[in-house]
């Protein structure tokens, strides 16, 4: 099963038939399971076999369907699914770290993992240290002997940073510390993280792998031993647990994963190329495009800009504002990795709680909209954007 190609381990991996031989995945709606004999319930307790369960917050039957086929996906050893993309990352960094330890990040970040990193971890002793995530000197500088973990996002969230992971993970390495990587903008589709080097990577299964905007979900994945001996023992008893109905809903966002990504990418690659030199965009912000500063790395590390693009009125917020409310097809929300192309305002919305010159330094400018491709018809979508950019 390991040589399977991508498309066919998500239609097939991580499979478990019921005695019914039903043909799509079952949903085990269940908290619990019942045993045989008192001595089965003793003995499952004492040690638990790969396809054994007790109770649904520490593993349920369809939870670890999804978790067998996205690690399968990612070529990782082992997976832990959780109840939300924050929950993966505040449950992987949680479970690997304590007082006194240190920790670099790339400073471009999705709101809440800022706030993990900046608010919660340093109320429980641990140090952060911040880093403009594309400068590799920065990061040398940075990293300590005590540096137990770096954190990036590989594709930042708005402004579409790339890291060069590969790098990155040499310098942790070196220290001894691990690396733990958001992949959620690069997709899994485009990055295999875990092949350049992340030790630890995590997925808002929100995002592109449902894709259609039903649930909540996130995934924790790395080796055997970091997923049951550390992020597993955590997970279990502080209750992040994915619910089965959600496991089973995303199990069907595995199966069309590669076909909508590659749709959405093609589209955001089109969108990116029409809307590049508008006059009343004062940038238009995509890692496909050659005027990117990371255009480079991005064609060596992932061979794709990715699902999402920025662009920045000229004429600041009331112009981003105008253009918003002139979109007919792509809807203003706050999600991203849609079936729906969806348009965000993040000074106002997923990046309001910053401080002015903070959004400065991350260059959240008020003419900022962050746009994520749907698999809509690309030809309907430039449209609607062009008819936008008018009535502004
Ligand atoms: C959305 C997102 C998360 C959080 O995921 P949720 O499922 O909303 O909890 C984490 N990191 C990145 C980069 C995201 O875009």
């Amino acid at each position: 099963m390991t040589d399977w190609n991508t498309r066919t381990k998500l239609v097939h991996g991580g499979t478990r038939r019921s005695q019914y031989g039903e043909v799509s995945e079952a949903i085990f709606l269940t908290q619990g399971f019942v045993y045989d004999t008192a001595e089965q319930a003793e003995a499952r307790f004492q040690q638990l076999g790969d396809d054994e369960f007790i109770y649904a917050r520490y593993g349920n039957p369809t939870v670890r369907m999804f978790e067998e086929r996205i690690a399968m996906l990612e070529g990782a050893e082992d997976a832990f699914a959780t109840a939300s993309g924050m929950a993966a990352v505040s449950g992987a960094l949680t479970s690997m770290l304590k007082a006194g330890d240190h920790v670099v990040s790339a400073r471009a970040l999705f709101g809440s993992c800022l706030y993990i990193l900046e608010e919660v971890l340093s109320r429980f002793g641990v140090e952060v240290t911040f880093v403009d995530g594309t400068d590799l000197e920065a990061w040398r500088a940075a990293v300590r002997p005590d540096t137990r973990a770096v954190f990036l996002e590989t594709m930042s969230n708005p402004t579409l940073e790339v890291v060069d992971l590969k790098s990155v993970a040499e310098i942790a390495h070196a220290a001894g510390a691990l690396v733990v990587a958001d992949n959620v903008f690069a997709t899994p589709i485009y990055s295999n993280a875990i092949a350049l080097g992340a030790d630890v990577v995590i997925y808002s299964a929100t995002k592109h792998i449902d894709g259609q905007g039903r649930c909540l979900g996130g995934v924790i994945l790395g080796s055997r031993e970091f997923i049951r001996k550390t992020a597993e023992p955590y997970l279990k008893h502080t209750g992040a647990a994915m619910s089965p109905f959600n496991a089973w809903v995303l199990l069907k966002g595995l199966e069309t994963l590669d076909l909508r990504v590659r749709a959405q990418a093609e589209g955001a690659q089109k969108l990116a190329e029409a809307l590049h030199g508008d006059a009343r965009l004062a940038r238009v912000i995509y890692p496909g495009l050659p005027d990117h500063p990371q255009h480079a790395l991005t064609q060596a590390q992932t061979g794709s800009g990715g699902t999402v693009l920025s662009i920045d009125l000229a004429g600041g917020q009331e112009a981003a504002f105008r253009f918003l409310n002139a979109l007919t097809i792509c809807v203003i929300s706050n999600n991203l990795g849609d079936a729906k192309s969806i348009a965000t305002h993040p000074a106002t919305t997923t990046h309001q709680r910053l401080p002015a010159d903070q959004k400065t330094t991350l260059g959240i400018t008020p003419g900022l909209v962050r746009i994520s491709v749907g698999i809509e018809d690309t030809a309907d979508l430039i449209a609607d954007f062009r008819n936008a950019l008018s009535a502004v």
